[in-house]
Parts: C-alpha cells; structure tokens; sequence
C-alpha cells in the first residue's frame, strides 16, 4: 500500500515525504475511492483532488513555516465549506479555505447522490469536484492542509495548520462536518481496515463474490448494502430494531434486493477472524429481545451506525450540545464567539443533508460578511462576549 500511496504522490507532483505516512494514506483516500468506482475502465481519472492547483503549504521542517493573513478562513471542504467559499468570494472578502483530511468532505465517500437540487441523478465525489471548482472560479483561494490548533481567545483568530502554516484570520467559518461513528469493541478495531470498513465506495470492490455484513439502519446503511451488492454475493443488513430509518424509496430497493437478507433485533458481539494474514472470517450477533447468539460467517464488516460532529478543534472552547454539535444563534450560523460561525453537519443535529449544509454555508459567508463589515479589523479584542451583536443579514 505505501508503495501505491508513493506512486500516486509522485503522479500528483507531491516530494515523497512531504506529509505523514498516516495523513498520506489518508489524505488520498478519495482518488483512491474514485479510481475503485470506475474500476472497469478508470472513466474520469486521474483528476486527482489534490491536483497543481491546489496549493499545498511547505511541510513543517522543509522551510520556515509561513503566515497566511486572512479576512476570512474557512475550515473544511464539504458542502457547507465550499459553498461558503462561494459566498464569500463574491462578497470579495478573498477566503482561505483548508480542506482537511478529506477533500470534498463526506460525500465523496458515497455513490449516486439523488436529491441534489438540479441533478436527477450525480455521483457524489463528482459533485464535490464541481464545488470545488465553482468556489476556486469565484477566488477562493484553497489550501490542502489540515488545520491541527485554533485560537479563538481574542482577534485576529489563528490556526495552525499541519503543514506549520498559521492562518490569521479575522473572522472564521468552522464547516468540518462529521465523520463515522465505531461501535466501539475491541474485535472492531483489531479488524478495522482488514475486513472492517465504515466506508463501502471505499472497500466494496475487495468483496467480489463474498458474502458481507451491514450493521445498521439508517440511508447510509441501507446505501451500504445496496451498493455492495454490485460485488458481494450476499449482504447482510443487521439492524437491532424491526424499523429502519432510511428514506422509504431507499427501503423499497433493499426489501426487493434478492442479494439483501435483513436480520432484525441484532447486535454485533464480536468480530473474528484469523490473525496472520489479518483477515475478518465471521461475526457473532446478539439478539436484542432473547440474548441468543448466532455466527455468521462473512468476509467484510460495514459499519454504517451514524455520524459524529468533527469538532476536536472547538470542543473546549465553543458551547456544544446533542453529543457534541456546535450551537448556533437560532435562524443563524453565530457561535457563542462573535465572528466565528459554524455551518453544516458541524452544527445540524437534524437534517444533516448536503444541501442543508450548503445552505448554511451561505448563511455563514453572508453573516462573517455583515460582521466584518461592522467591526472591521478591530484586532486584539477579548471575543469572550455573548451572543447577538446585532448581524441581520437582509
Ligand atoms: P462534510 O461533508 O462532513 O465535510 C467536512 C470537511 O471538513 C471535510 O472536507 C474535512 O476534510 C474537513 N475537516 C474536518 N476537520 C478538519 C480540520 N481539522 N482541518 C481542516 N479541515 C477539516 N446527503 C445528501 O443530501 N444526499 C445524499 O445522498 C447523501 N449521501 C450520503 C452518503 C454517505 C455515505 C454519507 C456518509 C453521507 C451522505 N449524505 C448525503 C450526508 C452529507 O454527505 C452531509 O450532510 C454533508 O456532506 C455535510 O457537509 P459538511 O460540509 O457539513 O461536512
Ligand atoms: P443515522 O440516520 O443516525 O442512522 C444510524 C443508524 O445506526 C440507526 O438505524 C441506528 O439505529 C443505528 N445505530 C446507531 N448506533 C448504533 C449502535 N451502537 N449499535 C447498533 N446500531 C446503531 O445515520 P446515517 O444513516 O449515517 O445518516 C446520517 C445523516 O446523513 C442522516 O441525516 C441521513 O439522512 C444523511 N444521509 C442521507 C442520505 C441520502 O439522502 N440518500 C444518505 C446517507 C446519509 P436506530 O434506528 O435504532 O437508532
């Protein structure tokens, strides 16, 4: 895999050992992702998401770090990211945008995406890729870094980006999104990457012909399941209720999908599976109701239980509710810290939609706006004041 990982950091004009083996692997996980979706014919690619245009900061240690100045930072490249770009562009105020760990945010790990205003039909990670296009077109300046500390204690805000760099920023928009929830046992993650897998676009296509498990209930798990069935020879959906939560147009093609075998009142007990080479043989299930467990032989585990808001950054310093969301002003993207906003699943305990996200990311570029725009650049100012500095954005 590292070799793999070189090859492309080189096809991509990226200096060998200019990022962390781990954030490389990581980092470029998304051409990977969509080289695997096109596997019989590598239809689109090599558009790579970190392409030369993307600028990408010298490494910590390969020169001196830089400082980048900044009305407005934007941390995260999802929907609710790139549309703030657009935004904010417009409104002049010449963005930075980090894209993080995942460029293009969590729809590139899925397939078709079908409620997109404007497109009957879109696969996700291509419509990621004209977002992001559409906020460079505009002027967003866009950075392949991962923001790793924030201060938000007094103004001008500064991150520090992975790479070393410091953005200094006068007003910031935090659209980091989520990222996938891990039941949490200690077979899971011995396995995790070796049969376990949270992201089917991703691994499916290393199932040919096996027979794999989905454990839960919600669109994701039911996108899993009926995604996989392109390469599995049967998928197992497992859910510890009788109800799912997915869309009914969603349910309708798993329940009329002869490779998908429901399991309800389910639990994952444990995963095993042979230690050498590392490699997932079956699953243990408890039953809800009875405690009875049964084996299930498979090759792949795909856990699809929910979200969790990305919010290491902020955790400590912004008010936080429903699990770790971020709150917002009602009808509004303001935090608890005047001129830092927070737009999309970041912040949405509820809809956690594309374009829900993208909306907010709107009302974010048009609210940072409104609030430059009455402070200025009013540096140095203890930003531990309340709510509601009056922004009205009309
Ligand atoms: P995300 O898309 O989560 O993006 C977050 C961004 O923040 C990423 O770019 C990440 O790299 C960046 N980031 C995180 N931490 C840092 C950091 N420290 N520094 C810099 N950047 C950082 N919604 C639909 O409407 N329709 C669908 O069909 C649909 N399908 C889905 C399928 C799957 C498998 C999943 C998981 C979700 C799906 N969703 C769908 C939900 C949708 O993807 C999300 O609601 C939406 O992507 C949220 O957008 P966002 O901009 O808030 O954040
Ligand atoms: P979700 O809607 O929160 O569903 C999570 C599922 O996992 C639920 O069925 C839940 O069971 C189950 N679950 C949670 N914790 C569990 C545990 N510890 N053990 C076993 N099962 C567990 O999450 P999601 O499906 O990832 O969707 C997240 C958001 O993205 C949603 O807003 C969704 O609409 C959106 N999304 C949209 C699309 C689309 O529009 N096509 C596609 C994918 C995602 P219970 O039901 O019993 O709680």
């Amino acid at each position: 895999m590292p070799k793999f990982i070189s090859l492309i950091r080189n096809a991509a004009g990226i200096d060998a050992g200019r990022f962390e083996t781990v954030a490389a692997v990581r980092w470029f996980t998304p051409p990977v992702r969509h080289v695997l979706r096109y596997p019989w014919g590598f239809k689109t690619d090599n558009r790579l998401y970190i392409s030369s245009e993307t600028h990408i900061p010298p490494h910590k240690g390969d020169t001196m770090a830089e400082t980048r100045k900044t009305k407005l930072l934007i941390i995260g490249s999802g929907p609710a990211g790139y549309t703030a770009g657009v935004y904010a562009s417009r409104a002049m105020l010449e963005p930075i945008l980090v894209q993080g760990i995942e460029p293009g945010g969590q729809l590139t790990t899925t397939t078709e995406v079908e409620n997109w205003p404007g497109d009957t039909e879109v696969q996700g990670p291509d419509l990621m890729i004209r977002m992001e296009a559409h906020a460079k077109a505009v002027g967003t300046e866009i950075i392949g870094d991962i923001i790793t500390d924030l201060d938000l204690s007094k103004r001008p805000f500064t991150a520090t980006g992975d790479s070393g760099t410091k953005y200094v920023a006068d007003a910031v928009i935090l659209a980091t999104g989520a990222r996938a929830k891990w039941l949490g046992l200690d077979s899971e993650e011995k396995f995790k990457g070796f049969g376990v897998s949270a992201c089917a676009t991703c691994d499916g296509f290393f199932y040919r012909g096996q027979e794999i498990v989905v454990i839960g209930g919600g669109n994701t798990a039911v996108e899993e399941a009926l995604f996989l069935t392109n390469f599995a020879s049967k998928v197992t959906l497992i859910h510890r209720r009788d109800e799912l939560r997915a869309e009914k147009i969603l349910i309708n093609r798993l329940m009329k999908n002869p490779k998908i075998e429901p399991l309800w009142f389910h639990e994952l007990e444990e995963v095993y599976g042979a230690d050498s080479p590392l490699g997932v043989e079956g699953i243990k299930v408890k039953h809800t109701k009875t405690g009875e467990i049964t084996d299930i032989p498979c090759k792949g585990v795909f856990v699809a239980i929910g979200h969790a808001p990305a919010n290491e950054l902020i955790k400590d310093t912004l008010e936080t509710h429903m699990g770790g969301y971020v709150v917002t002003k009602p009808d509004s993207t303001e935090t608890s810290i005047p001129g830092v906003f927070a737009a999309g699943d970041l912040t949405d305990h509820k809809y956690r939609q594309a374009v829900t996200s993208a909306g907010m990311g709107c009302m974010a570029a048009l609210e940072a706006e409104r609030f430059l725009a009455e402070v200025g650049d009013d540096h140095g100012k203890d930003t531990s004041l309340p709510l509601g500095y009056g922004a009205e954005v009309g």
